[in-house]
């Protein structure tokens, strides 16, 4: 490094003022016993703080500190806290957020055995816990990538070409996946940037069962393009919902079609005693999707992407550049060979770290308390004179109705809520109505903060 010029140097150099007080202001963060929830900025008035801070000279770094925590940090909902209980929160534990911080400070990757055996080791074997929550054979893998969306794309394309390959069909030849129209919205997104035509499954129920696939898969005119895949959701997002896993599963193996399990929210679900057998059927997936950022208490961000058979996902997703030959002798598998990406951080340490440290009962009861917690509101919506279940719930997510209420009801209550940093609560639709709606993964969120917002309607 070159001493000629101070300001280089100085940015490489150790500086324990700068150390104490970003690690003062983590320490002050981790010790609280509840995150603020913040609020939801205004980007013109957050535009005119942050004006002129990226100039030349740089500034103090208490200064930027400051504004960081003032305003930029204000301006972000905190989703972890217990009160956060829209889209879906989430809940890391402080081991799982403080190794987050020892794998940015070390810069560790998880790109190729070559360069990262350790790391990788250490994210197999969670990777490999979490396969066998799931019942995936000894053979399975998989790696971490940056959330559902990115794992349902790296599934899909992999389900796209195993599917033309089984058929002998030419590399571009257009093929079909089905799904409902549950699916999440990144199932489809996946398959508009493959290029692969959506089969949708009608459905008579509010699950896909293998009836509806099949009832689809009739009606289809043998001209059209193959149908290679499937995907069922385990706990859709809008509602917990799972869709028949054992019967779709077994159906997509006796007919060559790649069972996708779109678990991104739900997975954790596996771990939970009274949820488990929801699952019955998900050990037959091809892949399967599961965000630890989710319900699996780790920071953003995190999900896994598990293979059957993770030969066929290095086919697919395997770079070939000749300053990358090297990683490939000996024909190791690597993490980036998994999915669409090269670089990675080792981003499924911290939860690898969270796991071995609290043990996975400590992640079964916390995974059941947000079950629990889900009853409990069930309960009390039950029993309210002016409030209706809208669906039973089975995993973490109550939908609700307030007898009476339009969209713009639920809407004044997130406004309120949020004002008085009650609880982030957005509601939602349901078969064209707009209805409240809670999703809980926090472990400390409790029925007393249900209650006062149930208290403000
Ligand atoms: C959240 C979610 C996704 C998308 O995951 P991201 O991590 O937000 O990209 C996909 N599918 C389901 C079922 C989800 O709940």
């Amino acid at each position: 490094m070159s001493d000629s010029n101070p300001a280089v140097t100085r940015m490489h150099k150790y500086n324990p003022e700068l150390t104490d007080l970003v690690f003062d202001y983590m320490r002050d963060r981790l010790a609280m016993p509840e995150v603020p929830l913040d609020f939801p900025g205004d980007k013109d008035v957050l535009a005119a703080a942050l004006a002129g801070l990226i100039k030349p000279e740089g500034n103090a770094a208490a200064d930027v500190l400051k504004l960081y925590d003032e305003v930029v940090s204000r301006a972000v909902v905190s989703g972890d806290s217990p009160r956060f209980m829209a889209f879906i929160p989430t809940a890391p534990t402080k081991a799982a957020l403080l190794f987050d911080m020892i794998v940015s400070c070390a810069s560790i990757q998880g790109i190729s055995w070559l360069e990262a055996a350790g790391s990788i080791t250490a994210e197999n074997q969670v990777l490999r816990w979490m396969a066998d929550v799931a019942g995936l054979p000894q053979g399975a893998g998989g790696t971490f990538v940056s959330g559902g969306s990115a794992a349902n794309l790296a599934a899909l394309t992999v389900a796209r070409e195993t599917g033309r390959d089984s058929r002998v069909m030419k590399k571009r030849a257009p093929v079909r996946i089905a799904l409902s129209k549950q699916a999440h919205s990144s199932i489809g997104n996946s398959l508009a940037i493959l290029d692969i035509e959506p089969l949708i499954v009608e459905t008579i129920g509010f699950a896909m069962t293998v009836e509806d696939l099949t009832r689809a898969l009739a009606k289809c005119d043998p001209n059209d393009p193959p149908v290679v895949g499937i995907v069922a959701t385990a706990g859709t997002t809008n509602a917990g919902i799972l869709d028949d896993l054992a019967g779709i599963g077994n159906f997509a193996r006796a007919n060559n079609l790649w069972f996708h399990v779109d678990a991104a929210y739900g997975g954790a679900g596996l771990l939970a005693p009274s949820t488990r057998s929801l699952f019955a059927g998900i050990e037959l997936a091809d892949s399967i999707t599961m965000d630890p950022h989710k319900w699996w208490f780790a920071p953003f961000d995190v999900a896994a992407i598990l293979y059957r058979e993770p030969k066929l996902a290095a086919a697919v997703h395997t770079q070939d550049a000749s300053y990358l030959d090297v990683l490939h002798e000996d024909d190791v598998i690597n993490p980036t060979d998994l999915a669409y990406h090269l670089t990675r951080r080792a981003r499924g340490l911290p939860l690898w770290f969270s796991v071995a440290v609290n043990g996975t009962k400590a992640y079964s009861d916390a995974v059941e308390a947000s079950v629990q917690l889900t009853q409990e509101v069930a309960e009390l919506v039950r029993s309210h004179p002016e409030l209706e279940l809208v669906i039973e719930p089975n995993l973490s997510v109550v939908l609700w109705r307030r007898i009476g209420w339009q969209a713009k009801d639920y809407r004044d209550l997130q406004d309120r809520l949020i004002a008085s940093q009650t609880a982030f609560v957005t509601p939602t639709s349901w078969q064209g109505e707009t209805v409240g709606r809670f999703a809980f993964v926090h472990p400390g969120t409790t029925i007393e903060m249900v209650n006062e917002v149930f208290a403000a309607l």
